[in-house]
């Protein structure tokens, strides 16, 4: 089995010349704004809901303004997405208001710019309700060189044993990191790539790797899981 840096100099090319990989929705390439940091923030705690209803209410207001999001009722979160169940609304809305009010007192998303990575992670991983890839999705909107790892990432590196299974996510992350160009639009290309082949190819419940753009690197035998290789 090649270790991952030794794959990753091989297959990134491959999968940046591919890129059907539309990076220009990558939370790591948008303008940093209080906007893009709250559309990050829905996306990644719950992708599969609409993000427009809740910049609507936020644009009635002032989309760059922190305050007032942070100050919303939490009925007009709820009614800004009715089709959905109101319980998700609310936990998602409380977490919204959560973090708007830690921008407001860290001094507005130009100040959190202008902090370090390590104290803007710091502030934000206090937040109850995000976690270390959500925390490393919002430091890419305001432009900080990360890599988030997201389950689908993780669950790749797992099946082509580049981690163990109980590996933790900074241990994750280091593999990648150590092994990455630093840059990071290569980095949102990787992420991006990554996170679309989980979702597409590489699913929790199965995966299916004939066709896979990473299956020349599965380890050695080639089969570790999915029943479309055993056909
Ligand atoms: S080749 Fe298979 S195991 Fe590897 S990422 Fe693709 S689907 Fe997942």
């Amino acid at each position: 089995m090649s270790s991952f840096g030794s794959a990753l100099h091989e297959f990134l090319p491959r999968l940046i010349e591919q890129a059907n990989f539309d990076i220009s929705r990558s939370a790591c390439v948008v303008v940093p704004s209080f906007e893009n940091l709250i559309a990050a923030l829905i996306d990644a705690k719950a992708g599969n809901v609409q993000v427009q209803p809740v910049l609507k209410v936020l644009s009635n207001l002032d989309a760059n303004q922190p305050e007032p999001l942070a100050v919303l009722e939490l009925s007009e979160f709820t009614e800004a997405w009715p089709a959905r169940s109101k319980k998700q609304m609310a936990t998602l809305a409380v977490i919204l208001k959560r973090f708007a009010a830690s921008v407001v007192a860290m001094g507005g998303v130009e100040r959190v710019q202008e902090m370090s990575a390590e104290a803007v992670k710091e502030a934000w991983i206090q937040i109850s309700g995000l976690g270390l890839a959500t925390v490393d999705q919002l430091l890419c909107v305001v432009g900080h060189p990360v890599l988030p790892i997201d389950r689908a990432t993780y669950r790749i590196l797992v099946r082509h044993g580049w981690i163990s299974e109980d590996a933790g996510y900074e241990e994750a992350q280091d593999v990648i990191l150590s092994a990455a160009p630093e840059d990071q639009a290569t980095l949102a290309v990787l992420g991006d790539a990554f996170s679309k082949i989980g979702k597409r190819w590489c699913k929790a419940s199965l995966a299916n790797c004939l066709g896979c753009p990473l299956a020349p690197w599965l380890p050695d035998g080639g089969k570790p899981y999915g029943n479309s290789l055993d056909d």
